[in-house]
């Protein structure tokens, strides 16, 4: 008999998955989607470092592919961990272990609900699908981003998705992720004359150049947002400049700025306009960019349709909606398919020491998860 969403997860537990290694979870979910699922086809794209597994079913009618990552951080120091890191212990209510929120517990949710739903609609007209990477925690080169390349290339078809990342705040389901913001950085640096304070006339003092833009930037109204997404933000974490001396201008200054922008603007967009205010302060500047992550938002998209009736039916309340908190691998997905969402477990716990969520979340969990496709799929 097939595992429950506990076991399931208990073993994916146990497999010490530290960024990028698989250490064997990507077997286990494996063996159980393809007992589970319709004559799936089972592609393994590994690259490098990185395992990347895509299960899919090949049937007529829409394709809905969850989304998740077998890889963890690291658990930091063991004994500071009051019980195994590599292990799911049940203590007071709640499951400990590196994983369980983030996001083995709900790979194994993922999976159980795509197994249940073709036990229970064994003719519904649509392809489930399963991608898992060993690399979102990490740099994520040969992960996700590359496998959205190469389904780009192949013109993979993916009609909607749902990452099971812990999108939840205090209960399952109380937060959906429907977007998250973009993520730009750029390493500005101006050039000047270095020499003497005392000569202004021998001498170009960069960092008053850095400075008058610097202020020009922190002023500037980027976008004012919109119903999901906060205005744009840009924030100058790292000013350098200056050799220590106060007699001496340095000949350069240079300074990261980083903005995290909603999907009112671009970051084609940002830096025309960085770059036109850079160059109203100097004539001798470099920028380098660095796009991280573009912004992606689903409003009437089915699947959050779809997550909405489900968590209202099995939890009573409406979900609220969020564009917040860092960036995942769903920015590559939605490039290719943007009816997407970000729903999971609670994450108060992730990435800390002692990693927990309460211990009727996987079932909750999966429960959403299948009434979601059903909504979809099988009414
Ligand atoms: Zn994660």
């Amino acid at each position: 008999m097939a595992e429950t969403v506990k076991e399931l997860t208990e073993k994916l537990v146990r497999c010490r998955s530290v960024t990028p290694s698989d250490a064997g979870a990507q077997d286990i979910l494996e063996n159980f989607l393809k007992n589970s699922l319709k004559a799936p086809v089972t592609e393994h794209l590994d690259w490098e470092n990185t395992r990347n597994l895509f299960i899919h079913e090949d049937r007529p009618g829409k394709v809905f592919c969850f989304l998740g990552h077998t890889d963890v951080v690291p658990p930091g120091d063991i004994k500071l961990w009051k019980h195994e890191p590599f292990n799911v212990t049940e203590d007071g209510g709640r499951l400990y272990g590196r994983g369980v929120a983030d996001m083995k517990g709900s790979d194994a949710a993922m999976a159980c609900a795509m197994a249940e739903f073709r036990s229970l609609h064994p003719d519904a007209g649509v392809s489930l699908a399963y991608l898992v990477t060993s690399d979102e925690e990490g740099k994520g080169t040969y992960g996700i981003k590359k496998v959205i390349e190469e389904f780009r290339e192949r013109q993979q078809r993916i009609d909607c998705c749902l990452v099971g990342e812990p999108s939840s705040s205090k209960l399952v389901g109380d937060t959906i992720k429907n977007g998250r913001r973009g993520s730009v950085t750029a390493e500005i640096t101006f050039h000047g004359t270095a020499g003497h304070v005392a000569y202004p006339d021998k001498i170009h003092n960069p960092v008053h150049d850095l400075v008058k833009a610097a202020h020009l930037l922190t002023e500037a109204v980027w976008d004012r947002g919109n119903d999901f997404m906060p205005p744009t933000s840009m924030q100058i974490p790292n000013i350098k400049g200056g050799v220590g001396v106060n007699n001496m201008v340095p000949e350069s200054a240079s300074m990261e700025i980083n903005w995290r922008y909603s999907s009112e603007t671009s970051a084609a967009e940002i830096r025309k306009r960085t770059e036109e205010i850079l160059a109203s302060c100097s004539d001798r500047f470099e920028a380098e960019w660095d796009l991280s992550g573009e912004p992606f938002l689903s409003t009437d998209g089915l699947v959050l349709e779809a997550a909405k009736a489900a968590i209202k039916e099995i939890q009573g309340f409406d979900p609220l909606l969020s564009t917040g908190g860092g960036t995942s691998d769903g920015r590559f997905m939605a490039k290719i398919c943007p009816d997407l969402i970000e729903l999971g477990p609670t994450n108060g716990s992730i990435h800390k020491i002692d990693e927990n969520i309460g211990k009727d979340e996987l079932d909750v969990l999966e429960r959403i998860y299948l009434r979601l496709l059903e909504n979809l799929f099988a009414s």
